[in-house]
């Protein structure tokens, strides 16, 4: 047995080797050759994407400034009522990580998703694992609008994350029932209009009692992930911690 397990692992070692002389390891995000220690992304872009230069909101996840008191929430979100708990983000809608999330809006941003959320996990598993979520539950496409595009981003990410933190992640158990006009031009009160009753968890969805981590590419002004988590929690989850890859400047203003 002994020498075929050698060759098999030497098989896989060369196809290995061929597959990256066909196609040389680049990075995902600037397409520089990576060295052999390096997976995904350069070191560069790797630390650019994982390191958050700003202060957050513990509620809403937005960049405050270094003496904001935000407890209870910023200037911003304190007057909000949200079905979901709090937000935790990678990092800010800016710079790299913006033109990468723009990126996964297109079909061929399947692997990009995948390479983020690895890189995601990879960063954040300490603090994730602290939520004590349950279940992993990406932000729902309209079928129509994944058909088009041919993947959701949002959960190629939640696989990623639920993988690493050895969760389960339930795709099929919120559904969008609605599509939605494309949010950008609307002003905060609109996009709430805009969402309303866009969500319904099936009703074969284990969701009593349990915590769940809700997972999308951006968030704005939070109505989408608010209307998602009235969702969950109308079906009985008891808690929704919201986490997006990508956490734009200021409510309301992508
Ligand atoms: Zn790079
Ligand atoms: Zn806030």
């Amino acid at each position: 047995m002994k020498p075929l397990i050698v060759a098999g692992r030497a098989g896989r070692q060369l196809a290995q080797g061929m597959l990256q002389l066909v196609f040389p390891a680049v990075c995902g995000a600037c397409g520089q050759s990576l060295n052999p220690e390096e997976s995904g992304f350069c070191s560069a872009c790797r630390s650019v994407l994982t390191i958050d230069p700003f202060p957050t909101c513990p509620r809403c996840a937005a960049s405050v400034g270094p003496h904001a008191a935000v407890e209870d929430g910023c200037p911003q979100c304190r007057q909000l009522h949200f079905h979901f708990e709090k937000v935790v983000r990678l990092g800010p809608y800016d710079g790299l990580l913006r033109e990468l999330v723009l990126r996964l809006k297109h079909s061929m941003g399947e692997t990009l998703a995948e390479l983020l959320g690895e890189l995601w996990a990879e960063n954040a598993n300490a603090r994730l694992r602290e939520i004590g979520a349950d279940v992993v539950i990406p932000v729902p496409l309209h079928w129509w609008r994944r058909f088009r595009r041919g993947y959701n981003q949002s959960e190629a990410l939640a696989s990623r994350l639920a993988a690493r933190m050895r969760l389960s992640c339930r795709p099929g158990w919120l559904r969008r029932i609605r599509h939605t006009p494309q949010q950008t031009a609307q002003t905060p009160s609109d996009r709430n209009e805009n969402v309303r009753g866009a969500f319904r968890a099936r009703s074969w969805a284990r969701l009593r009692g349990r915590t769940v981590l809700l997972v999308d590419d951006v968030l704005t002004t939070g109505s989408t992930c608010n209307e998602a988590a009235r969702a969950l929690r109308s079906a009985g989850a008891a808690k929704v911690v919201v986490a997006v890859l990508a956490r734009s400047r200021t409510l309301g203003n992508p």
